[in-house]
């Protein structure tokens, strides 16, 4: 409670000095009606190529200054899919910055991944597995909508304990088209989610609103998907995308691509970085719009 308390103190505070107060709106109102096709794909790579883990210091010149932050539209930019994929994870860590990776839990070598990400200014969360709707290869720790509570209780407890003492700050889901709509299950994944003190962020491969009722519900930060960048896997599509991410956050403050470990979107964006200095968009971990979101939802249902 007091945590709680101290949170939204903290947010309000930060968002008082952002000027957003006046311009409340809920997350969804300004969500792009736009369902791409589901960027489901994983690589079935799972070699290690043997090379030393990335050791170079974090640069975090693309972290923002406090004072910066208060005056800009904030983008966070999600990398799923990491950790499996040792080659173009690695490639992904490469990127210096406030961008935030999101691990699959079953590849090699997750500490020693978890750990450059950290050291190159990245926030880390857990990409959850979840079923979805149409046919694909399925991570091994998929959660299903045909397992029990208790079930889906174990698998997902064991995923969060392979993250044990990695600090990690939030969930998203991994496909889960069709397990994100199916509250009850969602609910037994959520009321973990609150009980560790972490965030969700919904990933929409569904427009379902399951998930964002359940956070509601159960009192959960969440933040939702607005731009999938890399679904096309070209430079330019991905520019395009990078463009409307930040079209979004000069209009509502803030906005949340997803993209992929995939060596056109590491390109698109090391040079998204190198131009950071000079653009009125400014990135942040997930969880700094995790905590302007859910001050804007907080103030419509008032
Ligand atoms: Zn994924």
């Amino acid at each position: 409670m007091l945590k709680g308390l101290r949170r939204l103190f903290e947010t309000v505070a930060v968002l008082a000095l952002i000027g957003f107060g006046t311009k409340a709106r809920a997350a969804e109102d300004i969500q792009l009606v736009q369902m791409p096709s589901v960027p489901e794909d994983l690589s079935k790579e799972v070699v290690y190529d043997g090379s030393a883990a990335e050791s170079e210091k974090a640069l975090n010149q693309n972290q923002p200054e406090a004072n910066n932050l208060l005056k800009h539209p904030v983008v966070a930019i999600v990398v799923d899919d990491m950790g499996v994929n040792q080659a173009r994870t690695k490639e992904m860590l490469q990127l210096k910055g406030a961008l935030t990776s999101s691990f699959l839990t079953y590849g090699a070598h997750l500490k020693e991944l978890v750990e450059s990400a950290r050291q190159a200014g990245h926030e880390v969360i857990l990409h959850a597995p979840m079923e979805p709707k149409g046919p694909a290869s399925l991570a091994p720790d998929t959660l299903k909508t045909e397992m029990d509570d208790a079930e889906i209780e174990r698998l997902f407890l064991q995923m969060l304990q392979k993250f044990d003492g990695l600090n990690i700050k939030g969930v998203n889901n991994h496909m889960g088209s069709k397990l994100t709509e199916d509250k009850e299950k969602l609910g037994v994944v959520m009321s973990l989610v609150k009980e560790r003190g972490l965030y969700y962020l919904d990933s929409k491969t569904t427009s379902s609103p399951v998930a964002r009722e359940l956070a509601q519900e159960d009192g959960v930060a969440y933040a939702a998907r607005d731009v999938f960048l890399d679904n096309v896997a070209e430079e330019n599509a991905i520019s395009e995308r990078l463009t409307q991410a930040e079209n979004i956050a000069r209009k509502k403050g803030y906005a949340v691509a997803i993209c992929h470990p995939k060596t056109p979107t590491y390109k698109v964006l090391k040079a998204w970085l190198e131009g950071l200095a000079f653009n009125d968009v400014r990135l942040v971990h997930l969880e700094d719009v995790v905590a302007i979101a859910n001050v804007q939802t907080e103030n419509t249902n008032f």
